[in-house]
């Protein structure tokens, strides 16, 4: 074969991969939506959604999660379950993402802290659905990859700070809500303070290592705090700050 040849059908063989490798993805997105979908209609009386709201999904649909897995996972980015991501962390089940994102019933005007940036495919689903995205991450180098990926994906309306999220990011709030992706034996001060009144913070309650108690925690027009319990989960530890 003449060197041209060789070359010309590498391209080629490139270009059906290239194309091949990009409607896989989608066709695999839309697989895994499929599946919240079925998972969302077995979880209706513990949660209350019998589906997923049209924004949310259509944010499931889009964001490609296949950029911030880790390297090696690609294959496995669609499956509805966890994966590690590095650093003994793991990105939440898509599901998981999904109901989060839903129970804050968020609005396009709305500004949103979450706590437990990892691999940043919850805030680029936030980011999808509300103006404004506050992520902390205590693990400097996951933060930073987070933040390096999220922007090359073009999200310019998520910011990510490395620190500890128990103490929330006071200078950007209060929050309209607030989504905690880490478990905390119980729910810290500093972000029920940092909610706005009406506002709406998402967190699995409960020891780690153990099952957690996912809740919504309400902050009513008059600062009074409420909560109600969605079901169980298990995520990992939300790790105190130094
Ligand atoms: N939302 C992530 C999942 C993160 S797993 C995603 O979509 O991929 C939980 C993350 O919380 C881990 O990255 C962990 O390092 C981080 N974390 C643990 N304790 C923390 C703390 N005190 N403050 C901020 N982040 C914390």
């Amino acid at each position: 074969m003449s060197a041209t040849r060789r070359l010309a059908s590498l391209a080629l063989a490139g270009l059906l991969v290239g194309g091949a490798e990009a409607q896989d993805f989608g066709a695999e997105r839309a697989r895994m939506v499929a599946e919240i979908d079925a998972t969302y209609a077995d979880t209706r009386t513990l949660t209350g959604f019998a589906a997923m709201s049209p924004r949310v999904r259509a944010a499931m649909a889009k964001v490609e999660r296949h950029r911030l897995v880790g390297s090696g996972q690609q294959a496995l980015a669609y499956r509805n379950h966890p994966l590690p991501i590095g650093h003994g962390q793991t990105i939440s089940q898509p599901y998981i993402v999904a109901l989060s994102t839903d129970l804050i019933v968020p609005e396009p005007h709305m500004v949103v802290l979450e706590v437990g940036t990892g691999s940043g495919y919850q805030a680029a689903v936030l980011a999808e659905v509300v103006k404004q995205v506050y992520s902390i991450e205590l693990l400097a180098p996951l933060g930073r990859e987070a933040a390096s990926r999220l922007k090359e994906m073009g999200y310019a309306n998520i910011e990510v700070r490395i620190g500890d999220g128990y103490k929330g990011w006071p200078e950007k709030g209060p929050f309209d809500a607030i989504v905690v992706t880490a478990a905390a034996p119980t729910i810290p001060p500093a972000l029920v303070e940092q909610l706005k009144p009406g506002g709406r913070m998402v967190i699995p309650v409960g020891a780690s290592g153990d099952v957690q108690r996912l809740l919504v925690v309400t902050k009513a027009a008059d600062g009074s705090v409420g909560q109600r319990e969605v079901l169980p989960v298990r995520f990992v530890p939300l790790v105190p700050g130094k």
